[in-house]
């Protein structure tokens, strides 16, 4: 028969932390802490296997029902307490739990196994029957809108009459008699509600909570979650049941959720929040306001000592940051989670850095732990420290960065708002797994209440999203759509600016700043550096950015354009002259004004480069791009010293039909070769003057939208004539490349004939897209998120490259234009230089560089890094992966020894450790 439940407790752990697709992340996580002595409540697990099954056909598999039942039989062994026993009854909490973590899909039942009998002997059992009737009071109001699916308010409402028919401000002002009460008033309402009567057999509750959580993996939210993360739908979820511990007890007891170290900063110091005398939902929920971890040691000193050592036990044996959950009972301490913890872009850097530093890991695993997708956040803006910014609220940094936006109060409406490009910044009371497209909507989250490890939070941080939680002095009126602070009234719509990383919510909009790398993100860039195989260049148009870039790690200039460059005060008056030259003589005046200035230009930039390449295109645009709007006309005219009409029939010759794929890259060089000549002559006098300056310019000049060899061929003769004339004139030499862009499909079929003419290729990858799908990206926002939706698409082409279609194209050229020119150097300049996943399709096509935007240079770098070290690893060979590999072998021999020695747990990790010492010269836990 399959084996369908796993059991854990009395010295048995029938899984571990290689079990997670089987027990789902929770289950194997508690089995492996109980593997390594570290205390947990007995428990079993259903493994995803069953729901798989259940979700297929509808039905539980068969011998479900007997292993369940030889289970909880095994539980009552463990924990001498019987499930239904009106002596001392035996209660389980319901946890859901797949094998990649979901927060807040899937919501545990707590206390199940209470009915009217059963919370009397817990009350006795207990000595308390406050205590008692609290719990059941909770697991009526859990199990009706978890597994019985009613709504949540009527049982508020309830606990709101309570309160207030008495003069009552705190759930904990409740008496037991108040509660007991309140008990039956649930128990009324949910027959009233779902016409059945509440179920008081726990056998019945407990399949109806197994049976909730199965088919909980397929509501909306989850479903919508698993879109956002890429998790596979066909995962299923775990079930683990695990005996109830009490933290509501007195105080004496509490719960608690902790992080190894700082999952904001990184810091390596113990952090984390706590309630007395409280039961597991308190902390997360945010509806009482937890306090920092440092106050248990003063009211429960013996369980937070043992917490201490369990927690750096924890991080050891993991090698990573945990986030754990704990109660203490009556002063004895329990784990009931542990999982890697999630952490912002900062701490994931620092942390991976600190523990190459503490030896728990290698270089090259602490490059592999930092998703580059994160380090977004860390390029993202700061408040300016000099803006005088009108304080609002202050509440807890929950995740960083700076944002603005209008303030809306609705979730459903800030996704409608930022669907119209409308900046929103979401303000909740508390956040729920409801809010969660609301806050992928919005460019920043505030709520009033919760703490760090609240939903907001925690969610928030996955995300990258600026978010402050806590923001206590907010009131917040959904009635009347307002926000108070003190005597202040803020109305939805109204600006404010976020302060992630400090805590702070402002008034309108405040300036922001860009961040400044920190010493570990150093680090870090250096060790991928060192491992990449990947060029990484910038695009960049003007000197500012030029120098931004190079700060951020850039190896030189991918694209710089230069019709950018004409649209400054100014030059866009000579500009015009140009284009509506009439004759050679007018052509030539413009063009001689234009000179000077395309040359300071290029001194600015080649300047910021000194020593590396940069690639400088040839004008691209359609000439009409510059043309005047009719509101203009009659200015330049009379500085032109033409008619109005005369220009406006000249704007006329120019007007195309479809601009994209017409008069426009190298067929204005073709039909104006003096632009090119000029510009040809810009560069190369530009380069010279730093060359007497004893730098070092490397100018590549670039020609875009080739579709023929003889285009390429025409320009390429004339570009070199230029720069030997401009080289001889100035008496200098340096070495200079001359290539074009592959952004047509045509140019891809026959790279290996333009190769012929070209030093280099630079696929223009947004234009490729454009011409390969024949579709615009300016025109694609009709349809584009719908064919994302219906899975038409599997991603914005756009973002992601289209390797199937595009990335053919790129594969293909790069291969011969190489056959022609074995030397021939192979880049991209598109949006998809600064996507990882792109990125590694690049490594993978064997390109020599990527250029992407200067603030998503250390993506880029991190991502070819990343991709480097996955071939390497892949292919088993290089150094850097083979140290990575002979620590992963080595711990995982250690886990196979811990394997045996489960059966008797609580072995000491010291015997662990030196047996690893020997065989290996060093500590690998
Ligand atoms: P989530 O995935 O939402 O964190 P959990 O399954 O971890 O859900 O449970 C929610 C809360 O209930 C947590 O604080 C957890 O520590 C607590 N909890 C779960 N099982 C038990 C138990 N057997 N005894 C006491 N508290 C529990
Ligand atoms: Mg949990
Ligand atoms: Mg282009």
């Amino acid at each position: 028969m399959t084996r369908l439940v796993y059991n854990f407790g009395a010295g048995i752990a029938e899984g571990g932390r290689d079990d997670k697709a089987l027990l789902g992340g929770k289950g194997a996580n508690l089995g492996e802490m109980m593997r390594i002595g570290i205390p947990v409540p007995p428990f079993f697990t259903i493994s995803t296997e069953a729901c798989r099954y259940y979700l297929r056909e509808n039905h539980f598999p068969d011998g479900l029902e007997a292993q369940v039942t030889q289970a909880v039989h095994n539980l009552e062994m463990a924990t001498g307490r019987k499930f239904g026993s009106a002596e001392d009854p035996l209660l389980v909490s319901v946890r859901s739990g797949a094998a990649v973590s979901m927060p807040g899909m899937m919501e545990t039942i707590l206390n199940l196994g209470l009915n009217d009998r059963t919370v009397e002997a817990l009350a006795r059992a207990a000595n308390n029957r406050r205590f008692a009737f609290d719990s059941y009071r909770r697991f009526i109001q859990m199990y009706a809108e978890v597994v019985m699916g009613l709504p949540a308010e009527p049982f508020e409402t309830l606990i709101e009459e309570a309160k207030s028919s008495r003069g009552i401000h705190n759930d904990t002002d409740l008496t037991t008699e108040h509660l007991e009460e309140l008990v039956a008033r649930f128990r009324d309402l949910v027959h009233e509600q779902a016409h059945e009567p509440f179920p008081d057999d726990p056998e019945i509750q407990l399949w109806g909570a197994i049976e909730a959580v199965f088919s909980s993996w397929n509501v909306e939210r989850a479903i919508a979650y698993r879109r956002v993360h890429g998790i596979p739908d066909y995962l299923g979820t775990a079930v683990s049941v695990v005996a109830m511990v009490y933290g509501n007890l007195g105080d004496d007891s509490g719960t608690g959720v902790a992080f190894t170290r700082n999952p904001s900063t990184g810091e390596r110091k113990f952090f984390g929040e706590f309630l007395l005398n409280a039961q597991g939902e308190d902390v997360v929920a945010g509806t009482r306001t937890p306090v920092s971890i440092e106050k248990m040691a003063v009211r429960l000193p013996t369980a937070y000592r043992q917490l201490l050592d369990v927690q750096q036990r924890l991080e050891r044996h993991f090698r990573d940051m945990q986030d754990l959950e704990f109660t203490v009972e009556r002063g004895r301490l329990y784990l009931l989670q542990t999982r890697t913890g999630k952490r912002t872009a900062m701490a994931a850097v620092r942390i991976a850095v600190d523990m190459v530093e503490e030896e728990l890991i290698e270089e090259a695993e602490a490059i592999l732990r930092v998703d580059p997708r994160q380090l977004d956040q860390l390029l993202h803006p700061r408040i300016d420290p000099n803006a005088s910014a009108d304080l609002i609220a202050r509440g807890l940094p929950a995740s960083p960065g700076a944002a603005s936006g209008r303030i809306v109060l609705d979730s459903a409406e800030a996704v409608e708002r930022a669907a119209h490009g409308e900046a929103v910044v979401l303000v909740r009371r508390e956040t729920s797994p409801d809010d969660f497209p609301g806050m992928v909507a919005a460019r920043a989250v505030v709520t009033a209440r919760g703490g760090m490890t609240s939903h907001a939070a925690v969610v928030a941080r996955g995300m990258g999203k600026t978010c402050v939680v806590g923001a206590q002095d907010l009131r917040i009126d959904n009635g009347s759509a307002v926000v108070r602070a003190g005597d202040r009234t803020f109305k939805a719509g109204d600006w404010i600016t976020v302060d992630g990383s400090g805590g702070a919510v402002y008034a309108g909009r405040v300036p922001t700043v860009d961040p400044k790398p920190t010493e570990e993100f150093n680090r870090l860039m250096e060790w991928a550096d060192r491992v990449r195989a990947l060029g990484v260049r910038a695009n960049a148009d003007t000197p500012p950015d030029a120098v931004k870039a190079r700060e951020l790690g850039a190896e030189g200039i991918g694209l710089c354009r230069t019709e950018h460059m004409f649209f400054e005060d100014g030059r866009i008056q000579a500009m015009r002259e140009l284009i509506l030259a009439r004759s050679q003589s007018e052509r030539a005046r413009a063009l001689a004004r234009l000179l000077p200035m395309q040359r300071d230009d290029f001194i600015g930039i080649l300047r910021a480069m000194d020593g590396l390449p940069v690639t400088i295109r040839l004008l691209d645009p359609p000439l009409h791009e510059f043309l005047p709007p009719e509101d203009e006309i009659d200015d330049f005219a009379t500085s032109a010293g033409v008619s109005p009409d005369e220009v406006r029939v000249l704007i006329e010759k120019h007007r195309e039909a479809n601009p994209m794929l017409g008069h426009r890259g190298v067929r204005l060089s073709i039909t104006y070769p003096e632009i090119a000549r000029m510009q040809t002559r810009a560069i190369f006098e530009a380069a010279a003057v730093l060359r007497r300056e004893g730098l070092d310019p490397r100018p590549e000049v670039m020609v875009p939208l080739v579709a023929e060899r003889r285009e390429l061929a025409r320009l390429r003769s004339i570009v070199i004539e230029v720069a030997e004339a401009v080289l001889a004139e100035s008496d200098t030499r340096m070495p200079y490349l001359v290539g074009t862009m592959i952004e047509l499909p045509r140019a891809a079929l026959i790279a290996g004939e333009i190769a012929e003419e070209a030093d280099f290729f630079s696929f223009g990858t947004n234009d490729l897209t454009q011409m390969t799908y024949g579709l615009s990206r300016d025109d694609a926002a009709a349809f584009l998120p719908l064919y994302i939706e219906a899975g038409i698409f599997p991603d914005d082409p756009f973002q992601v490259l289209d390797r199937e279609g595009v990335g053919q194209l790129v594969q293909m050229a790069t291969w011969e234009g190489r056959q022609r020119k074995p030397h021939l150097k192979v880049g991209i300049c598109g949006e998809h230089g600064g996507d990882p996943s792109s990125v590694e399709f690049f490594h993978e096509t064997g390109l020599d560089y990527v250029s992407c935007s200067p603030f998503r240079v250390p993506v880029a770098r991190l991502a070819a890094a990343h991709a480097n070290l996955n071939t390497i690893i892949s292919r088993g060979r290089a150094i850097a992966a083979r140290s990575m590999r002979a620590e992963s072998d080595a711990s995982e021999r250690l886990r196979q020894i811990r394997r045996t020695e489960a059966i008797a747990p609580r072995t000491g990790d010291a015997a662990l450790e030196r047996a690893a010492e020997r065989e290996h010269g060093k500590p690998v836990l």
